[in-house]
């Protein structure tokens, strides 16, 4: 079939599927080798130059579904990351980035920018002039991370890609908690896509993994830092992903159907608070989200009605498990104060609008009515705890 008319399932399903012509079975087989004979000079195939038969199977399949030319998938999402990071950036360069980030990128940022050289700003606002103001003769680079994590708000992908081109500079978007589902940066006019593989693409929170998807051109200077920090996957994880990402697709159209259906129960019920989803008219950034995104994805936060304890509602809960990763098929449920951010100090915190009472929620796939009631029943018991007190 002519892939350029491939639906996105069938990209899910079948793109770029190695064929098995010794045994005809169903699934690409896995080519676990390391040493290949030399076709010819120019092609050297070894698992370091991502090059494997797996490898360059599973990226022609991320590259089609970000709509991108080309996509590498690396070790993990912060190796993908920092050597996309290190691909463009250089000695007496300038990144601005937006404030609300994943804490590993954080952490790469201000721990290893300094030593390199590398100037970096960060963006408190997240509008495009917020971005304009802190643009300096020595940009190289804008990264943003759309929706964000705990409080899950929105920079408005399209106005900021403007603004990079019309000052040369290179755009980054981590696009992980969208997912390709439901947001391509590329057609906004962004140069790179970033995923933690781990999270939606993986999807089962069994595979470490990372991907960036670009341009030919910029695929082609990412490979050769690439090689040289050597964060390629294993063969057999790549075929697992590839088995991950034939779900993909209807996984992640679950997962919005439930968030968008638990936000809005969440949002009615008189024991919560706040309830933060991109998908809710209430949400400060919905009409740009409404602009950018095909569906809200699985994520969202909500905080309880003061004097009912957050920790004591975790523990009560019996089918949404406590887990510091997200996006699996399962929902999971932390508290950003005790895990995702709390190396932040307390006004850091504040500072993002983090409260010690917010709790992020990963919805998964189940039934919505099951995550309804196991959240009903755990406000129930935290309810007669602190009326025992
Ligand atoms: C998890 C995550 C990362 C880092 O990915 P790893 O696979 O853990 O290295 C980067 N960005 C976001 C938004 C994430 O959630």
């Amino acid at each position: 079939m002519d892939t350029q008319k491939m639906g996105f399932n069938t990209i899910c399903t079948h793109l770029g599927e190695i064929k098995d012509e010794q045994f005809k079975g169903a699934v690409s087989p896995i080519y676990m080798s390391t040493s290949y004979a030399f076709e010819d000079v120019d092609i050297k195939r070894y698992p370091r130059y991502f090059n494997t038969p797996n490898q360059e199977a599973l990226s022609k399949k991320i590259a089609k579904l970000e709509k991108g030319e080309s996509a590498l998938i690396f070790g993990s999402g912060m190796a993908a990351i920092s050597t996309t990071l290190f691909a463009f950036l250089q000695k007496g360069d300038h990144i601005v980035l937006q404030r609300t980030l994943y804490g590993g990128t954080a952490n790469l940022v201000n721990e290893e920018f300094e030593k390199h050289g590398i100037e970096f700003s960060y963006v408190d606002t997240q509008t495009s002039e917020g971005f304009k103001e802190k643009i300096k003769p020595n940009t190289k680079v804008i990264y943003i991370e759309t929706p964000s994590n705990p409080l899950l708000t929105i920079t408005d992908i399209k106005a900021v890609a403007d603004l990079a081109k019309e000052n040369n500079i290179i755009t980054m978007i981590d696009n992980t908690f969208a997912s390709p589902v439901n947001q391509n940066p590329i057609e906004l006019g962004i140069d790179i896509v970033l995923h933690s593989a781990t999270k939606y693409l993986g999807g089962h929170s069994d595979i470490l993994a990372g991907a960036v998807i670009s341009s030919e051109k910029n695929m082609d200077q990412i490979f050769q830092v690439a090689k040289n920090f050597g964060g390629s996957l294993s063969d057999f994880t790549v075929w697992m992903l590839e088995r991950s990402i034939k779900t993909l697709g209807i996984r992640v159209k679950q997962q919005n159907k439930n968030a968008l259906k638990l936000a809005k129960w969440l949002e009615k019920h008189q024991d919560i608070s706040a309830v933060y989803y991109p998908g809710l008219k209430s949400h400060p950034d919905y009409e740009i989200a409404k602009k950018q995104m095909k569906g809200y994805g699985g994520m969202l936060s909500f905080e309880l009605k003061e004097g009912l304890n957050a920790s004591k509602f975790q523990k009560e809960l019996r089918l949404i498990k406590s887990s510091m990763s997200l996006a699996g098929v399962e929902s999971t449920i932390l508290s950003p104060t005790l895990t995702s951010h709390a190396l932040l100090t307390e006004e850091e915190r504040a500072l993002q609008g983090i409260s010690d009472g917010l709790l992020r929620l990963s919805v998964g796939i189940e039934e919505d009515e099951d995550l309804t009631q196991d959240i009903q029943q755990a406000i129930e018991k935290v309810k007669i705890l602190e009326l025992e007190h």
